[in-house]
């Protein structure tokens, strides 16, 4: 019969398709070789290694789920197990990838004119070219309809005013997709980032996701052509269908931090030793990691029946929130769990629990926070709008 493999409780190797467990260990073997070494050292720096956007782009999963222009048109539940496995590394990696692929990439290719996707999709498929997306600004975050950062049309040009906040990948990128207001309601934009009236500056202080780049945007009077307004792009459901996008990719992403947590805390309860055993052989220990496995494999075969669906028939934007919420506080409590099960070492950046940990509250907050989610949710469930 089949025995039960704690680093995988629920089986979830056996659900996945041979293309699938290919691009898994692929990833794998790119995060343990590439990532994991210096992850803890670059949290303290608050640095972020740009060399391996290309890395990244070699293998494919840069905007892997898009079809043509340089991509690879993989299945949406390949792009999930990308995103867990990156995320295993840590968030900043995978927000790296959902930024540049799912939410950057995916404007271009959805809105785009042929012209736009000729131009950018190919040198950013392979990590040449790094994009960022600017949608959040000082005085608008879970409602992005009262933005202020204007664009106002002179001549064939159009002019750019504002401020975006908590952009990631911000500082790094040679395009902001930059979403402004118009006379015609909201518009986005195609920021080539050496144009005049452009700057970006980083963020500091944050005590989460640090290893990871997050950036002002300031437009002042930035001019740009007709040609990089984003064609097919009327009003905010546009960046919305894009954070759809990037959310999926929250609901695989959360399952590998909260896996990174599970099995250092296991390793570290057996290895670790108090009052003459390993504190695994204590029943609270025990009780720790068992709701840990069933938690994280209740999280993965949530992503995994999700990834199943999206490929067969797409997902209404309130089964991705069910996902992201499910999956994202899931993640958290596992990884609250870890760090108490390895007591001091719990917070320490030479385990990778208080790094998932803090990283996480970033993960909970961006791409609609639990509350927005939570009454998207509510709305479908009673049709009545809680949040308006
Ligand atoms: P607010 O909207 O001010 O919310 C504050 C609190 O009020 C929250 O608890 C919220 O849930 C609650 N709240 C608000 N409205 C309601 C309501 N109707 N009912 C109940 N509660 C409510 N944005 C981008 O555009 N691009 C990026 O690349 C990007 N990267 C990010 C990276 C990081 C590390 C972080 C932390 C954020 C990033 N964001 C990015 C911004 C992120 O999307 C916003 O922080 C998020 O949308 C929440 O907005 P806010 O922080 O302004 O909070």
């Amino acid at each position: 019969g089949h025995e039960l493999d704690p680093r995988d409780p629920v089986d979830l190797d056996a659900s996945l398709t041979d293309e699938e467990r290919e691009i898994r260990d692929t990833v794998r073997r790119f995060v343990a070789e590439r990532v994991l070494p210096d992850i803890g050292e670059r949290y303290e720096q608050a640095t972020f290694d740009s060399s391996i956007a290309t890395e990244l782009g070699s293998m494919g999963v840069l905007g892997m789920h898009l079809d043509g222009y340089g991509c690879p048109g993989m299945s949406a539940t390949s792009y999930g197990v990308v995103c867990a496995e990156l995320e295993y590394g840590d968030s900043g990696v995978r927000s790296f990838a959902s930024v540049q692929g799912s939410l950057a990439m995916k404007a271009i290719h959805a809105f785009g004119s042929e012209d736009q996707k000729h131009q950018w999709l190919p040198p950013m498929a392979a990590g040449e070219k790094i994009g960022c997306f600017g949608l959040t600004e000082p005085d608008a975050g879970s409602n992005p309809a009262q933005m202020r950062t204007t664009a106002r049309r002179d001549g064939d040009d159009w002019v750019l005013d504002g401020t975006k906040m908590w952009i990631t990948n911000g500082c790094l990128s040679d395009v902001a997709v930059v979403w402004a207001r118009t006379d015609d309601g909201i518009r986005g934009f195609l920021v080539d980032t050496a144009t005049e009236g452009f700057e970006s500056r980083p963020m500091t202080h944050k005590l989460s996701l640090r290893a990871s780049v997050t950036s002002e945007l300031h437009l002042d009077g930035c001019r740009v052509p007709d040609s990089a307004r984003l064609p097919e792009a009327a009003g905010l459901r546009a960046p919305l269908a894009c954070l759809a996008e990037a959310r999926f990719g929250i609901i695989w992403g959360t399952t590998g931090a909260a896996r990174a947590c599970y099995e250092a805390a296991l390793d570290y309860a057996t290895t670790r030793e108090q009052f003459g055993k390993p504190i695994a052989g204590f029943q609270l220990t025990q009780r720790k990691l068992v709701e840990m496995a069933v938690d994280l494999g209740r999280a993965q075969l949530l992503a995994l029946h999700l990834g199943r669906r999206k490929d067969e028939r797409g997902l209404a934007a309130e089964e991705v929130s069910i996902g992201k919420l499910a999956n994202g506080r899931t993640a958290i409590e596992i990884a609250r769990t870890a760090r108490g099960v390895l007591g001091a070492s719990g917070i320490s950046l030479e385990y990778p629990v208080i790094r998932h940990m803090t990283n996480l509250e970033s993960v909970i907050t961006y791409e609609g926070t639990e509350e927005i989610h939570t009454l998207a949710i509510g709305r479908a469930l009673t049709g009545e709008n809680a949040i308006t």
